[in-house]
């Protein structure tokens, strides 16, 4: 890690003393250190430790404000617990507020006076990118989005000539040549993003959506300038590039003249445009902004599309996306989905806006020196899994997907797991 100079105290105390909205001083100072947001989270959990709790990290952001916002802390810091902000605390910060939490928000639900620890955590990291100590493997996938416009670097010809296979693949599959997948169309209903991930591994799950949008007949398109639906500087806390990227999305709305915008199976990338996107670029959306989820359950409901439940009877469980449920309030959706589209269902324990976070979340996939610790935590989510005795997950974020993947590959799980978009599309009964 740098060291800390004198112009990156600087600049991190410049950015903390901004922080003096209500939410953040009731927050660093309400904790009565009660403990019971410890079992909430599994960092905690999974790793026994009490540097992990998560008051840990409302106490280590309080004491730095209180050294240097307050005339005790400055005066008589052993007082009142004020810690300098030097080396050590930096690194301190750095490994609990970037290695060892996903934004998860399951602390928050569980304190018992309401402290919003996760919003400390994400000002914590919006102060430590200004200094320059956001993990380089993390903001590598931001500077990948800023550069090419997508988080994981695809070249434009790579997308369409993706699309286009995906394309054939459909007329094939509904055996209709006038079936299309639309790019850059003007004047649409909706705008659909993508998370870059589809195209690059997953690329069923967008032959998935447009068999939806075919059987609903419905008038949209993707864009092939500014799909992605991720904001990783969201995880980073870098503001100002988080508003860069939401820019773009906003802007392609405008330049296609879309009715509304269609957020794929992404919690984060849901929560940093649906709810983030209007802070960071002070606007309200004049078009409406939904995710995925509820326009299945839009289209299932008024039978806008038809599904048969008999064609899937393998025993299925959901995993929530924290960003989905927490905060997005997006639980009973997914739930009619597939009350409506597969015959055997199963909750995990806990579920819903209890959820517990699958450990993927916060950046934690792209910092791959967290890896280990990653996967321990993950072992939380695996074994919620394996009480349901199911043997496919459905999860509606592609972030999720992927850990989930891997959590399946290291505790053996032996199961398969699906997007949302994927089930649908299964049970689709096509006219
Ligand atoms: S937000 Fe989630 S991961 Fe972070 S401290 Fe709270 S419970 Fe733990
Ligand atoms: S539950 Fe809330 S008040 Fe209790 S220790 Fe945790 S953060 Fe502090």
């Amino acid at each position: 890690m740098n060291r800390l100079t004198s112009h990156t105290l600087e600049k991190g105390l410049e950015i903390l003393g901004k922080f003096d909205d209500g939410r953040f001083l009731t927050s660093i100072n309400s904790c009565v250190r009660c403990g019971l947001c410890g079992e909430s989270c599994m960092y905690y959990t999974a790793l026994n430790n009490s540097y992990y709790l998560p008051a840990k990290k409302v106490e280590l952001i309080s004491s730095i404000f209180k050294r240097y916002f307050t005339f005790i802390g400055r005066r008589f810091p052993q007082l009142v617990n004020a810690r300098e902000l030097d080396d050590k605390t930096t690194a301190e910060l750095v490994d609990l507020f970037y290695g060892a939490c996903t934004l998860c928000g399951r602390c928050n639900i569980h304190c018992s006076i309401g402290v919003d620890i996760a919003y400390l955590v994400n000002t914590g990291r919006t102060m430590l990118a200004e200094m320059g100590f956001t993990p380089a493997t993390l903001q590598t996938t931001v500077d990948a989005a800023l550069t090419s416009g997508n988080n994981m670097s695809i070249a434009p010809d790579e997308l369409v000539d993706t699309l286009e296979w995906l394309e054939e693949e459909l007329r094939d599959e509904v055996n209709d040549p006038g079936a299309s997948i639309p790019l850059n169309e003007k004047d649409r209903e909706i705008l659909y993003t993508l998370n870059p991930r589809e195209p690059k591994f997953f690329p069923l799950s967008i032959s998935a959506m447009a068999k939806i949008f075919y059987a609903a007949k419905e008038s949209w398109t993707l864009s092939t300038h500014m799909y992605d639906v991720t904001n990783y500087a969201f995880f980073t806390g870098n503001r100002r590039e988080a508003a860069i990227i939401a820019r773009r999305m906003l802007d392609e709305v405008h330049k296609l003249n879309a009715k509304q915008l269609i957020l794929a199976e992404c919690g984060h990338g849901d929560r940093a445009f649906r709810w983030e996107a209007p802070n960071y670029l002070q606007t309200q959306f004049e078009f409406p902004v939904r995710t995925s989820v509820e326009l299945f359950h839009e289209y299932i409901v008024t039978e806008r599309i038809k599904v048969n439940k008999n064609l899937h009877n393998e025993k299925v469980t959901l995993h929530d996306p924290c960003h989905l449920v927490r905060n997005g309030g997006i639980i009973d959706e997914q739930r009619y989905i597939l009350s409506q589209t597969v015959t055997d269902f199963i909750e995990m324990n806990p579920h819903g806006a209890d959820n517990i976070c699958c450990g993927g979340g916060g950046g934690q996939l792209s910092m791959s020196e967290y890896n280990d610790r990653r996967m321990k935590i993950g072992e939380l989510k695996a074994g919620q899994i394996k009480n349901t005795g199911a043997s496919v997950v459905v999860t509606p974020c592609h972030n999720c997907v992927d850990q989930l993947l891997q959590l399946n590959s290291h505790y053996k799980l032996n199961v398969k797991i699906k997007t949302l978009a994927e089930i649908v599309a299964d049970a689709l009964v096509l006219e």
